[in-house]
């Protein structure tokens, strides 16, 4: 087991990337602290990985609220730190920018760009203390690329891609690693994100239906676990997943 005697927090962890994420590193045997705002769906996984023996505690919260953020964040210090972070919660309500839906852009922007920031600065100054730990931003290939209806969407991710390469330069001296892992279409229910019912279904007939080979959730988890598992002295600073199909 490769990471026996870690702790790992995972956000966004009761579905797709997360979920199989927080599987992935428990089967490696670190203890997890996963977050997401529906906690049955927490509950259930943590049942699932407490009978592996593993210590797993349950933070439900919503990451576009910085307090309920921090106070995880207070919480995870008071017992020791992580080791860890996965910052994967995100969302992708899409549509293209004549239609105007403000509110979903600040959702996106919210989620996605502030709810990254947040989980950082929660584990952040305790892992620089103590000269060791590990930041996952989980961006997109929509960090590297733009798509029609996904300005907003792209332009998060973006985001968080220099805000990791940032944030890398920066960690360095204090012993903190940063990757920004870029998947492209993965399986998972983030399409049910988006509000516009127009654009929800034209991307699940194109680029999510049942004909196409995309990723699963698993093959981005074994690319975390690859980036959390190199010998001290390597940064995996990107990772960019793609299926296998021309794009
Ligand atoms: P899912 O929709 O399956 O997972 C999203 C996760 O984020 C859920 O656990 C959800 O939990 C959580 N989440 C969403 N909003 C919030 C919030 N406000 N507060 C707390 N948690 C939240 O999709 P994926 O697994 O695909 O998405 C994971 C990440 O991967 C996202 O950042 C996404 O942008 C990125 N990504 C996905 C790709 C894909 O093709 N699927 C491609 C590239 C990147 P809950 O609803 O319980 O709060």
């Amino acid at each position: 087991m490769k990471l026996l005697g870690k702790k790992a927090w995972v956000t966004g962890a009761s579905s797709g990337i997360g979920q199989a994420t927080a599987r992935l590193l428990a089967a490696e045997g670190a203890d997890l602290v996963i977050s997401a705002r529906r906690q049955a769906k927490l509950q259930q996984l943590a049942d699932e990985l407490r009978a592996t023996g593993r210590d797993i505690t349950v933070a439900p919260l919503d990451v576009t609220d910085r307090q309920a953020v921090q106070q995880v964040g207070e919480q995870i210090a008071a017992q020791g730190g992580v080791d860890i972070l996965i910052n994967n919660a995100g969302t992708m309500p899409i549509s293209p920018l004549i239609n105007g839906r403000v509110d979903e852009w600040e959702l996106m922007i919210d989620t996605n760009i502030k709810g990254v920031l947040y989980a950082i600065n929660a584990v952040y100054s305790g892992m620089a203390e103590r000269k060791q730990g590990h930041i996952v931003n989980i961006s997109s290939i929509a960090a590297r690329q733009t798509y029609p209806s996904a300005g907003v969407y792209a332009g998060t991710k973006h985001a968080v891609r220099a805000i990791s390469d940032t944030l890398r330069k920066e960690a360095i001296r204090y012993g903190v690693r940063v990757t920004d892992v870029q998947p492209g279409a993965v399986d998972t229910e983030l399409p049910d994100s988006i509000v516009h019912e127009k654009i929800r279904a034209a991307v699940k007939d194109n680029m999510y239906s049942e004909t196409q080979d995309n990723l699963k959730p698993e093959d981005i988890a074994n690319a975390i676990l690859y980036a959390v598992t190199q010998p001290a002295h390597v940064d995996v600073s990107e990772l960019l997943i793609r299926p296998l199909v021309a794009e």
